[in-house]
Parts: C-alpha cells; sequence; structure tokens
C-alpha cells in the first residue's frame, strides 16, 4: 500500500553462467519500468503474479547477445524479453530479435512494443473507434496516451488530452498534434469541458477516479471506454470514491471495457504494420525519458514514473 520506497528493493549479485545448449546469454541495455509494475508489488492475486521477494523484478528489457548456443539468435543481435532487472540474462525460450535499423532498442519497450500495442488494441478493437469520433486522452504525454492520441490524430479524429504539467501539454498539443489539452491539476470536470465543450464519443482511460467520473459526464449517448489503467489509485491507501456518476452509463448507453493487452498480442502484425512505418518515417512522434545509471536506478525510476517524472516512455538504461 501507499507509495513504494527505496528500501522496498534490494541489489543483489550473483554470477552469470555459459549458456545452455538452445540458450542465450544477453547484455541488457535497456529495462522498461512500467505503471503495472506497481500491481506486482502487492500480495494479491491478479493476472500476472506479484513479484516474489528475493527474486528479480520481472519486466521487459532489450539487450544484445553476448553468447549463443541458439541457432536462431548469434552473437550480436538485438532481442526483447521479459527476465527484467538484471544486468545479464540467460534464457532459451522467451527472447525475440528485433528490428533496430534505423531506431533505438529501446524504442521495442514503448513505442513499438507493449504500450504501443496497448494504444493500438485499446482505441481500434476495445473502444471500437469509429469515423467522427471525438477522443479523450487521459495520461497524454505518457508512452500509452502518446501514442493512442496520435493513431487517432491520423485517422482524423479530434483528439484532446489531459497530462499534469505546462510542458507536458505543450508537447501533446505543439508537436504531437492533439487538437486540445489540459493540466488536471486545475481541475478535470472543468478542464474537459473547456477543450471539448460538445462532449466526447471515445475515453482511452488511462487514469481512472476522478477522471473517468468527468469523462461518463462527458460522453455522448453510445460512448465507450477503453479502460486502459488507473494510476490516479495505484499507489492509494484507501479504495477511490470515483466515479460516483455511474448511473448516467444506463441511460447513456454507455460501453465501458477493461483490457489486459496479454490477451490481445494477435494484433502485433497489424500493429507493427500499419504504426511502424509512421515511426521510422517521423509521423509517429515519440519521447523517452531515459534513466542512466543502469539496475540501481530503477526502483527510483518506479517511483518517479508513479510520480509523473516521465514524458514519453520510462526506460533505465545500463
Ligand atoms: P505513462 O508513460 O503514462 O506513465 C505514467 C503517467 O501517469 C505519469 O507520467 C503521470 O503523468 C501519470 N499519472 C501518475 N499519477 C497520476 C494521477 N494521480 N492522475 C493522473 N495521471 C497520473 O505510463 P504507460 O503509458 O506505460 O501506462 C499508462 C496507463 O496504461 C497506466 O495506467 C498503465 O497501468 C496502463 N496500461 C495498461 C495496460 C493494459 O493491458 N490494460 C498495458 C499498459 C499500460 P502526468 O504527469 O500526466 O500525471
Amino acid at each position: 500500500m501507499g507509495e513504494p520506497q527505496p528500501s522496498d528493493f534490494q541489489l543483489a549479485e550473483s554470477e552469470v553462467a555459459a549458456p545452455d545448449d538452445g540458450e542465450v546469454v544477453v547484455r541488457n541495455t535497456y529495462m522498461s519500468v512500467d505503471p503495472y509494475m506497481r500491481g506486482r508489488m502487492n500480495d494479491v492475486p491478479s493476472y500476472v503474479p506479484p513479484w516474489q521477494l528475493g527474486q528479480v523484478c520481472e519486466g521487459a528489457a532489450v539487450g544484445e547477445v553476448v553468447a549463443s548456443r541458439n541457432d536462431r539468435l548469434a552473437e550480436g543481435d538485438t532481442v526483447l524479453h521479459q527476465l527484467g532487472w538484471r544486468e545479464y540474462a540467460k534464457l532459451g525460450r522467451g527472447v525475440q530479435k528485433v528490428d533496430v535499423d534505423g531506431i533505438s532498442p529501446s524504442a521495442y519497450l514503448g513505442v513499438l512494443g507493449m504500450p504501443g500495442l496497448t494504444a493500438y488494441a485499446g482505441l481500434l478493437d476495445i473502444a471500437a473507434l469509429k469515423d467522427g469520433d471525438v477522443v479523450f486522452v487521459s495520461g497524454a504525454a505518457g508512452a500509452v496516451g502518446s501514442l493512442a492520441g496520435q493513431i487517432a490524430k491520423l485517422r482524423g479524429h479530434t483528439v484532446v488530452g489531459s497530462a499534469g504539467s505546462a510542458a507536458k501539454i505543450a508537447w501533446v498539443t505543439d508537436e504531437l498534434g492533439f487538437d486540445a489539452a489540459f493540466d488536471y491539476h486545475d481541475g478535470v470536470r472543468d478542464g474537459l469541458k473547456r477543450v471539448a465543450p460538445d462532449g466526447i464519443d471515445v475515453y482511452f482511460d488511462n487514469v481512472g477516479g476522478e477522471h473517468l467520473e468527468a469523462a461518463i459526464s462527458s460522453l455522448k449517448v453510445h460512448g465507450r471506454v477503453a479502460l486502459c489503467g488507473a494510476i490516479s489509485g495505484y499507489n492509494a491507501t484507501e479504495p477511490e470514491p470515483w466515479p460516483r456518476n455511474m448511473a448516467l452509463a444506463i441511460g447513456k448507453r454507455l460501453t465501458l471495457r477493461g483490457f489486459i493487452i496479454l490477451d490481445h498480442f494477435d494484433r502485433m502484425p497489424a500493429f507493427l504494420a500499419e504504426v511502424a512505418p509512421s515511426v521510422r518515417d517521423g509521423r509517429i512522434k515519440y519521447r523517452e525519458t531515459v534513466v542512466e545509471g543502469g539496475v540501481e536506478a530503477a526502483p527510483q525510476a518506479l517511483i518517479d514514473l508513479l510520480r509523473g517524472a516521465n514524458t514519453g516512455k520510462m526506460v533505465v538504461k545500463l
């Protein structure tokens, strides 16, 4: 419960063994820091098991193969895996070669990875985006939100967003092309009314809580919500009271649909086919907040992510 503390984490050293038959050893270059990791610090049943005491914090990482006894992978290949916050990973399964021609390997942790796919599937499949929809994206300057807004813009939609600072608002409106955005610290309901006075058709929810309540009020009849995340409550010590206006969903015939991206990896080829070319030619823009300092910097990066220190994808560089 509450905000994670550096003392919740421990740095440990162990020997890296040589690869067994079919395995590689990977030297990590970037490690992902994601909001869902906060959930893995709670000892409760969930869609992924909690991190185990004394075990490495699992998660996405990219790195370079430094030793290989796997026919498909050679020394020097750049790969993505899920063994998380460590300098070296020895593994045979769950390792995937990635194409880093003209792009940083870290992109596979963000815009071309799980968060990118989340934006794509959440918007197109869960919220069932259709022509003419006015779209509201919260967490608009984050990894998922910044891409969700841009995908909707490229498809010709009016897109409004919310984020936590003036600099983030400037980025999403001036560089990413959002039609308007507001700083939620100045009031969520009023901010949303200001940027979307005629209401919204789709809400891509990264935040939950008060944002979800404001969106329910603002949604038009037959509006749709992709319930992606509820980060405003991840560090909460008490259940949040919002949304208090759920009954409006009945009269407005709203659809509120939660999803977990693990169920939607079959959409990866379609996602990469549509989004990767636009990332490479610059039509889709992305930022990364790169924390230097190696494995020991990861816990503070997670604490800072939950405080909003990142613009775009939060990664740790080794
Ligand atoms: P982000 O890059 O968006 O980073 C998290 C951001 O959340 C922070 O930068 C901060 O930005 C914002 N935030 C923190 N506290 C609050 C608050 N109280 N109110 C509003 N915003 C807050 O992370 P991701 O893009 O990786 O993830 C975005 C959301 O999507 C998360 O909720 C995450 O759990 C969810 N998610 C869900 C998946 C699924 O399968 N359903 C898969 C991947 C992500 P700011 O400065 O704007 O406050």
